[in-house]
């Protein structure tokens, strides 16, 4: 965004991966109405070694918002695994930060994930592939959850709001590396891909989000 060339880019988005590959462990938790929080930091040790002001000093973009879309459900249960018993597809742990434009974490931010199911389809009538949680003391964020899948029209993507306390809500999408559809869809932005490692016949991806507070 605003005429950053395609090598800042890349820098940013490889410092992003970086700072969030260690960053496993359980997120922290609240309420969907942004009110009463709690606050159940894991904060292991590699969150002190990253020095997250360095490695963002060249981003004082906020992440690009999209379209929300059609299969938007409000009151999400809170819970940062969307697996149950039986559920199709591959296993994705997806972690990261969410970070302010000034690069410091915000801790009890709202991150509020729903997807399409292995088989391209939402739950509409339910909760099922939908949840939030609130990011930990240092700004983190785990979900535990399965590889979307794809439905006519779309790359496949994951759904995602983000509101930093008291703050506006910042809805996108994120998108993974590689998928063929990628090129064709029209609202794909490549800012939005996530940082993806297979892992044995899981996938671990990663994304920080930056947000204006
Ligand atoms: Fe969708």
């Amino acid at each position: 965004m605003n005429g950053q060339n395609p090598d800042q880019k890349s820098r940013r988005y490889v410092l992003k991966a970086i700072a969030a590959l260690p960053m496993l462990g359980l997120g922290a938790c609240g309420d969907a109405d942004s009110s009463p929080v709690i606050a159940t930091s894991a904060s292991p040790s590699p969150a002190a070694t990253l020095s997250p002001t360095a490695q963002c000093a060249d981003d004082d973009d906020a992440t690009p918002s999209q379209t929300e879309g059609p299969y938007f459900t409000p009151n999400s249960p809170l819970r940062t695994s969307l697996v149950e018993g039986g559920m199709a597809g591959t296993r994705l742990s997806l972690s990261g930060l969410v970070l302010s434009t000034a690069c410091q974490p915000v801790t009890q931010a709202l991150v509020d994930f729903w997807q399409c199911d292995d088989a391209g389809v939402y739950d509409n009538a339910g909760y099922r592939l939908r949840g939030h949680q609130f990011t930990d003391a240092a700004g983190r964020f785990v979900l535990e959850t399965i590889v979307p899948g794809l439905y006519p029209g779309r790359t496949r993507h994951i759904h995602v709001k983000v509101q930093a306390p008291n703050r506006g809500i910042l809805t996108t999408q994120l998108y993974f590396p590689g998928e063929p559809r990628n090129a064709s869809d029209g609202i794909f932005n490549a800012e939005l891909l996530l940082g993806v490692q297979s892992a044995g016949g899981a996938q671990q991806a990663t994304f920080n989000f930056v947000v204006q507070v």
